[in-house]
């Protein structure tokens, strides 16, 4: 559960994309990225580790919770929300999220389980088996292990800026302890193996509109700057191999979330390689036409 700022903060508008990001291992849930312009802090964070909740909410998925911070100010709000179906990351993982009191919101990220509506054991476990491997691809890229995971309770217990004591009564209702995710976490995360390095969470702009301006800049195309992708976005869109260097390198490196150096070389070839194969694509590394409809969505 949430838990209201102190100080009320007027956020700026800050552009959202949609981004999704392949952790290291061989399965895990895509979490889309939709950055809210509402509730946020902009204050810089170094986390230290990652608090779990429960949002308290029967039946509002991790898109309605979402759509709900971007709407309307509350002063709360938490990096991921995490339902049967999907992960959302509403807030980057640089920027200290409202969700357990100041002492805790500014040492911790924040991942919040959606609840089924009802006893609904097979959401349960869903969304349960999705926060799991969310929390072990976010301890990986961190080099943390699950003891950097903590309950809403310990920080209330610890920091006695809330009285929230989720979400342990919640994990309860299905027939699982606090202790019971830390192992299954740690599970998840010692069964990973890094092979072609780490990604990490980009703060780089991947909205359309960068991608647009960037083409129109470099005469690619003559685009209108809408954030849409469709068709004439797509056209735009240069064939892209080892070798190539700048701005739309680094687009693509944001998408991919990998480290943003405008250079593709080795590494981000291979990323590219892993993409097409998630994506059923010719696994050749090159970005031409269908590699290109897969990295704008359509
Ligand atoms: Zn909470």
């Amino acid at each position: 559960m949430l838990s209201k700022k102190l100080i009320p903060f007027i956020s700026a508008a800050v552009l959202s994309g949609t981004a999704f990001f392949m952790p290291a291992n061989v399965k895990a849930a895509a979490v889309q990225q939709e950055y809210i312009n509402k509730n946020r802090s902009h204050q810089a964070l170094s986390p230290v580790g990652l608090v779990i909740h429960d949002t308290d909410n029967e039946g509002a998925t991790a898109q309605n919770n979402r759509d709900y911070f971007n709407r309307v100010y509350v002063a709360a709000s938490a990096h991921y929300f995490v339902d049967w179906n999907t992960d959302i990351q509403t807030i980057p993982e640089n920027e200290v999220a409202w969700h357990a009191g100041p002492s805790a919101n500014h040492r911790y990220l924040s991942l919040e389980m959606c609840m089924p509506y009802g006893h609904d054991i097979s959401k349960f476990n869903a969304m349960y088996q999705n926060t799991v491997e969310l929390a072990a691809d976010i301890c990986k890229r961190h080099n943390w292990n699950a003891s950097n995971i903590v309950s809403h309770y310990w920080c209330s217990m610890t920091f006695h800026e809330t009285d929230h004591e989720d979400p342990i009564a919640f994990l309860k209702e299905y027939g699982k302890s606090w202790d019971m995710l830390i192992n299954d976490i740690q599970k998840t995360i010692d069964r990973q193996p890094t092979s072609i390095g780490t990604q990490q969470v980009s703060t780089f702009n991947t909205s359309v509109s960068v991608l647009q301006a960037e083409l129109n800049k470099q005469g690619f195309g003559n685009l209108i700057v809408d954030n849409i992708a469709g068709p004439r976005t797509l056209e735009a869109c240069p064939l892209l191999k080892q070798g190539a260097q700048g701005d739309i390198t680094k687009w693509v490196q944001g998408k991919l979330g990998i480290t943003v150096d405008g250079v593709f070389g080795t590494q981000t070839k291979q990323w590219v390689i892993k993409f097409q194969k998630d994506h059923g694509l010719v696994s050749d590394g090159i970005i031409g036409a269908n590699t290109w409809r897969a990295l704008l969505g359509l």
